[in-house]
């Protein structure tokens, strides 16, 4: 029996097969959990469809997170279809690709401060609101994927670093709110992986690059390393823990400079 038999899980954030959101569902699948999907807009519907169907998933709604017609929409379709839902996976992000490079100082607008922090850290409140009564009697999970420019200053990342630090106090608050609820909400720091929201953001390749040589592990995380925690913190073997950013990372974040070429004594 998996770790997840008998849960059903919202799995919000699937673009491609390399999404992380994609990793998570068939580590979830293979746990036994039953999913549904979303998708952000047509354009990847035809993704998504055919990932989903893969999986034996036919439950799969329109879900732009900026609009609250759709969520209220996509929640009471969960409502009707299952009555109930025991997980919620949020993995999305976005930030005007022009404050995603260069100068942090600079290319800051109002304009992609609003939509970074609207579409990335908002959306999980959001989200949570509406997935919570269907929650209700149950050991919910929320999950969410943040960055380690939460916490620390890197190239490039710039506002989506001040969107992801705004997204884990968010995890911190709902945790505290709905705690009492038997609902758990807990993040994933993942290390940089490969991915189309990855693309997006200016010297990716020297990140990763940075990654394989400074990390412990001496490698960048898979999908499927981070699937398999979020299994495990999406299950009642995580019954524990709440309010927690666990970080996939090799190690990265716990290291502050690279012992590769560290000379012998
Ligand atoms: P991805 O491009 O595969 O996924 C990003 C998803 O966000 C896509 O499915 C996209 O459709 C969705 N999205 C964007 N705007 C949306 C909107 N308005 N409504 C609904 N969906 C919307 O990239 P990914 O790297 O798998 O990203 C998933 C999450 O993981 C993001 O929160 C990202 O910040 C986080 N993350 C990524 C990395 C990495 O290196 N790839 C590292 C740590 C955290």
């Amino acid at each position: 029996m998996g770790m997840l038999s008998g849960k059903r899980a919202l799995i919000v954030g699937v673009a491609t097969d390399r999404s992380i959101a994609w990793g998570i569902a068939q580590a979830f699948h293979e746990q036994g959990a039953t999913l549904a999907f979303s998708y952000a807009n047509d354009r990847f519907r035809e993704r998504v469809e055919p990932l989903a169907a893969s999986i034996g998933s036919t439950l799969l709604m329109p879900l732009d997170v900026s609009e609250d017609a759709q969520i209220e929409q996509a929640f009471a379709r969960l409502k009707s279809e299952w009555g109930s839902l025991d997980i919620l996976v949020h993995a999305v992000a976005f930030a005007p690709r022009e404050a995603l490079e260069g100068s942090f100082t600079a290319n800051t607008s109002r304009e992609a401060f609003r939509i970074a922090h609207d579409v990335s850290s908002y959306s999980l409140t959001a989200l949570t609101r509406a997935a919570a009564p269907l929650m209700a009697g149950r050991a919910g999970a929320v999950l969410t994927l943040t960055y380690l420019g939460a916490v620390r200053a890197l190239p490039s990342y710039n506002v989506m670093g001040l969107a992801k630090a705004s997204l884990e106090a968010n995890v911190r608050f709902l945790a505290a709110d709905l705690g009492p609820q038997n609902i758990r909400v807990n993040a994933i720091s993942a290390g940089p992986i490969k991915t189309l929201a990855a693309a997006g953001i200016g010297g990716f390749r020297k990140i990763l690059g940075h990654v394989a040589q400074v990390a412990p592990l001496r490698r960048n995380v898979t999908t499927e390393e981070v699937g398999n925690a979020a299994a495990f913190l999406c299950s009642d073997m995580a019954s524990g823990v709440t309010g927690e950013v666990l970080y996939v990372d090799g190690g990265f974040s716990h290291v502050s400079m690279s012992f590769a070429d560290a000379p012998a004594e």
